[in-house]
């Protein structure tokens, strides 16, 4: 069976890589923060001290990191991955970037004749744990086939898009949606309770109207409970919302809608609700004069 590496053990990253380890495959992992990596260690993943390290022993390489900075770090850093990676092996990049920056990866990676993918995922926190995510794929179609097997254990359908970058561009928009489509709900919310309607009938009666995004129904435990433990962290719906704006000025296109939304999730960060789940964008709307 392929060695497979696994970079980033966060929210989505510890997840998928638990899965892959049911499924029978030997891993070899890496995370900044190490404890984070004591559970797949103790059913039997192999701890390795560098991304480049991983590289070396690793025939398939997934890197599921916060950030472009992020991934730029591990992947070309000094102890990074592409200065590990075997000739001709496979680099399957499930971090959130942007179009440009996975572009640029693929550059990158191909200067070190390692093929690459970019494979950002739809679903949260509860998708990745029972391996129904959505996979967001741009790149060569023998890589696709290649890493079906993979797509196949982590997730419940595999979507190639097209060339490198169009796995980004999906992804991109799927999430400003979201942001767009919570920070709106929220504020109708936030309103409704302050014009006399209570919480329930508000949600009972606009999520059985056809003009709220299906998400609501999905988020809606998290608001009635005051749950905000991060499935998807604010501070990534932000940087998303960011990395869309940087897209959007690249393609020389107006989004206004898009910048408010950006901006009012910058705001909650700056108040403090970066690490709680970006539903909290309720909780900041709703902060007291
Ligand atoms: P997370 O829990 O915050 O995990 C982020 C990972 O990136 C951690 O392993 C972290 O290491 C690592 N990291 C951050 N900066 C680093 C650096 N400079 N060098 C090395 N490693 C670094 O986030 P997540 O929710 O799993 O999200 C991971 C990616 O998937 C993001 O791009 C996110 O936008 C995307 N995504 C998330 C969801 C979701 O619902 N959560 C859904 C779809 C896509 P440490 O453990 O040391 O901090």
């Amino acid at each position: 069976m392929k060695k497979i590496g696994c970079i980033g053990l966060g929210i989505m990253g510890s997840r998928m890589a638990l899965n892959l380890q049911k499924a029978g495959y030997p891993l070899l992992i890496y995370n900044r923060t190490k404890e984070k990596a004591q559970d797949l260690i103790s059913n039997g993943a192999t701890w390795v001290n560098t991304p480049k390290e991983i590289g070396e022993q690793a025939d398939t390489v997934i890197t599921m990191l916060s950030t472009p900075q992020a991934v730029k770090e591990v992947a070309t850093g000094e102890n990074g991955l592409l200065h590990g990676m075997k000739k001709n092996s496979l680099w399957i990049n499930s971090s959130t970037v942007n179009p440009s920056f996975t572009k640029e990866m693929e550059t990158v990676a191909k200067s070190y004749q390692i093929r690459y993918l970019d494979a950002p995922v739809a679903g949260t926190k509860g998708p990745a744990e029972k391996g129904e995510l959505v996979f967001l794929i741009g790149g060569d179609l023998e890589n696709v086939k290649e890493a079906t097997p993979l797509f196949e254990i982590l997730g419940k359908k595999t979507l190639h898009l097209g060339g490198i970058g169009k796995g980004a561009t999906m992804k991109m928009l799927i999430n400003q949606l979201l942001a767009q489509s919570m920070a709106a709900f929220a504020e109708t919310l936030v309103m409704g309770e302050a014009m006399g309607l209570e919480k329930e009938i508000l949600f009972n009666v606009l999520l059985n109207t056809p003009v709220v995004a299906p998400i609501v129904t999905a988020i809606r435990p998290k608001i009635e409970n005051e749950d905000y433990e991060a499935n998807f962290p604010l501070k990534w719906i932000q940087k998303d919302l960011h990395l869309s704006a940087i897209s959007a000025y690249e393609y020389g296109i107006a989004t206004p809608s898009l910048n408010t939304t950006k901006e009012i999730f910058a705001q909650a960060k700056q108040y403090g609700f970066g690490d709680q789940d970006f539903t909290a964008v309720y909780k900041y709307i709703n902060l007291k004069k």
